[in-house]
């Protein structure tokens, strides 16, 4: 055991990938101290099973932690995906520049995308934006704090922009707010 923790930086990028405070206690209770460490663990299923996290939020984790390994190569170069760049959500192979939102996967077969609730209407669908009414989608893990800024009379469109711009520590008070109403 060491007692080595994961640094403020690699906290909140994990907090980012939908990681809550729990989520970060499991993961140092797992033995997981650092970035390297995720190359252990080797995939989502496992980091899921070892740390109890949700699936989502694991396969995003491990998308980050495996990411960097796979392009920082003998080199030294670091290859930065521009954000647009799609994952799939099963296998995790880079789609092509011609991807567009609902197609399968080029490498698995499987829909790349995850299909998401939109916060507004309730549609569900792959892509970033909803088919039904327009609206930006939040990311899985963020769709009660999307609701709840719903609920707090934030206009449709600022919502997704503000959950991005929100620090965690706003983050964890409005999920303390979630929770209070479950
Ligand atoms: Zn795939
Ligand atoms: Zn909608």
């Amino acid at each position: 055991m060491s007692n080595a923790e994961l640094s403020v930086l690699e906290k909140n990028i994990l907090r980012a990938k939908g990681v809550n405070d729990q989520g970060l206690a499991a993961l140092t209770a797992a033995g997981i101290s650092s970035k390297a460490d995720f190359a252990v663990v080797g995939d989502a299923e496992t980091l899921a099973a070892v740390t109890g996290l949700e699936a989502e939020a694991a396969e995003r984790v491990m998308a980050w932690a495996m990411g960097e390994t796979a392009t920082s190569g003998a080199a030294g170069t670091v290859t930065i995906d521009s954000p647009d760049v799609v994952h799939c959500a099963h296998c995790q192979a880079r789609q092509p520049k011609d991807y567009k939102s609902g197609d399968l996967c080029l490498s698995c077969g499987q829909q790349a995308e995850p299909t998401r609730s939109c916060f507004w209407c309730g549609e569900s669908g792959p892509g970033q934006f909803c088919r039904g009414c327009g609206t930006r989608f939040v990311a899985i893990a963020e769709f009660e704090l999307a609701l709840m800024l719903r609920r707090d009379g934030y206009p449709r469109d600022d919502i997704p922009t503000r959950l991005q711009a929100m620090a965690p520590a706003e983050k964890d008070a409005l999920w303390a707010r979630v929770r209070q109403l479950r």
